[in-house]
């Protein structure tokens, strides 16, 4: 969609900041060839910084290597999305703690479980709880097939039989899920991270639960994030607002038609509820994110950023946040919109840049619209130029942006830091559960702080933000996934 005439919400804004969020429209499904030859002009790496670059990013692989391997990411390698059994772990990942009878759960698990070559991955990991863990499957496999000449199994089926093999499973799913949350409640995740906290290492907390369906969802919610800033704001040490604790906050879990076609409902029913959590964490002077989330959710997110950069009740406080996702062909102009923002609005903004979690989400919905380009970069390497584009924009902002470096890539890392920003304070950011082996070895190399970002919750919301952890995990473009692999 492209936007032929000025939407209603661009009443008041002027000169440079209204040409900044054109380019932004302009680019929304731009020529991917086109795009990239201007990312490539604003990104490129000179011969010194490509040099430090690559020599950083080969010690920090070659240290990551080096250390024995965390047994979950381990166990993600070895059943990635290029295997079958990896999409059937997704599968049951995505529906097995949704489903409320037990006979629908056992006709799931019997369908997915056991159909698949669970033997293949036998002894294939060096990790033992890789191979420990294959061994169950391949039992559990085996029981749910109820192979009629196995005598040992029917026997173990007639003792144990299938609520055995769910209760597992569902154990199973929950045992990988906690891998990637901190905490069940706001207050077991701060005592979790104090340990961390004391090494210098600050925390984002994301308190689990998007997407809501309905008003009373998106009253709980708001009541969660209340109370989470609350919490935070009372135990939050350390001066300067970057130096202290924030939130993530997600606006799909904030009201349940958080759509580019229902602007004025947001404007009147969203807005007010964020304005209430803004100021709370200004009081508490504590940073709130606002999380990215699908591209046709940028342009309403836009709109409320701007008007929480210009409330009056807000200045001086350096803490309000987006995430930029760098995948998409709007996220160098959206940059370069910030900046102008945060120039008008004589603020500092903190910006943390990612490359993005809805990849397939975007490429299937705008094939199944039937338009004509995609809203993000078809090609991974597009994407890490795009990124690079956005950290010179960025550093090019001094101190209007605060950025914040959000990945697990080695050679990224390594990038930004060649790329300096000398002057710029800046942090990286990585995901609690993964990363920890690259920002260890960092740590010993460089002073840049690292923000944990820690979501928290209960099993039942953490199923969307697990999918979207085993496709990053799993995907064999993956970096995460292709650290390990000599070749
Ligand atoms: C602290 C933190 C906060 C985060 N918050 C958000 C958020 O608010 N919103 C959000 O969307 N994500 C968020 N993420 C997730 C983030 O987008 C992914 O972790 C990130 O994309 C992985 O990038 P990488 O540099 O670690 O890995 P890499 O392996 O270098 O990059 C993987 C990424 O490349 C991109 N990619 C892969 N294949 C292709 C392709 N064919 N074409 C184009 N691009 C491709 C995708 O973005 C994919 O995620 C957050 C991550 C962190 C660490």
């Amino acid at each position: 969609m492209l936007f032929p005439v000025r939407p209603p919400d661009d009443e008041g804004l002027e000169g440079s900041a209204l040409s900044a969020r054109t380019a932004l429209r302009t680019a929304y499904r731009m020529d991917e060839t086109a795009c990239v030859r201007e990312r490539a002009a604003r990104g490129r790496l000179s011969a010194a910084e490509r040099g430090a670059t690559q020599q950083l990013a080969r010690d920090l692989v070659t240290a990551v290597r080096a250390r024995r391997s965390h047994g979950i990411e381990a166990f993600l390698r070895e059943y990635g999305l290029d295997t079958r059994e990896g999409i059937v772990l997704l599968c049951v990942a995505e529906t097995l703690l949704r489903i409320p009878d037990a006979a629908t759960a056992d006709r799931l698990i019997r369908d997915k479980i056991g159909g698949a070559e669970w033997d293949r991955h036998l002894g294939q990991s060096r990790s033992l709880f890789v191979n420990a863990s294959t061994w169950g499957l391949m039992l559990t496999g085996r029981v749910v097939r109820f192979e009629p000449d196995d005598g040992a199994m029917r026997r173990l089926v007639g003792h144990a039989g299938e609520p055995v093999v769910r209760a597992a499973l569902l154990q199973a799913m929950k045992i990988l899920g906690h891998q990637f949350v901190l905490g069940r409640t706001i207050v077991e995740a701060m005592t979790n991270a104090v340990p961390n906290e004391k090494r210098g290492v600050r925390f984002s907390y994301d308190m689990l639960g998007e997407g809501a369906r309905t008003a009373d969802d998106a009253s709980r919610y708001w009541q969660r994030y209340a109370d989470a800033i609350a919490a935070i704001g009372a135990r939050a040490t350390g001066a300067a607002v970057a130096d202290r604790p924030g939130i993530s906050v997600k606006m799909s879990a904030l009201h349940p038609r958080y759509e580019f076609a229902k602007r004025r409902r947001l404007h009147n029913e969203l807005m007010p509820r964020l304005v209430d959590l803004a100021q709370l964490a200004a009081r508490h002077n504590i940073g709130l994110c606002i999380d990215a989330e699908e591209a046709d959710r940028l342009e309403p997110s836009l709109d409320m950023i701007e008007r929480l950069a210009r409330d009056p009740a807000l200045s001086g406080w350096d803490g309000l946040g987006l995430a930029v996702q760098a995948y998409q062909k709007r996220g160098l102009p959206l940059i370069d919109w910030l900046a102008d923002l945060a120039r008008n609005s004589r603020r500092r903004l903190m910006v943390r840049l990612v490359k993005g979690a809805y990849w397939d989400t975007e490429v299937k919905r705008a094939q199944e619209s039937g338009v004509e380009g995609y809203p993000v970069f078809t090609r991974k390497v597009s994407t890490d130029v795009s990124y690079l584009a956005c950290t010179r924009a960025m550093f090019a902002a001094g101190n209007r942006l605060y950025p914040q470096f959000a990945t697990h890539n080695a050679y990224t890392v390594a990038a930004l830091l060649a790329m300096g920003g000398s002057g710029t304070a800046f942090e990286f950011q990585r995901l609690h559960g993964m990363g920890e082996a690259l920002y260890e070895e960092l740590r010993a190399r460089s002073k840049a702080p690292v923000r944990v970002y820690a979501p928290v919750g209960a099993h039942e919301d953490l199923l969307p933000y697990l999918v979207r952890r085993l496709l990053e995990n799993g995907a064999n473009t993956s970096f995460v996934n292709r650290i390990h692999d000599e070749t």
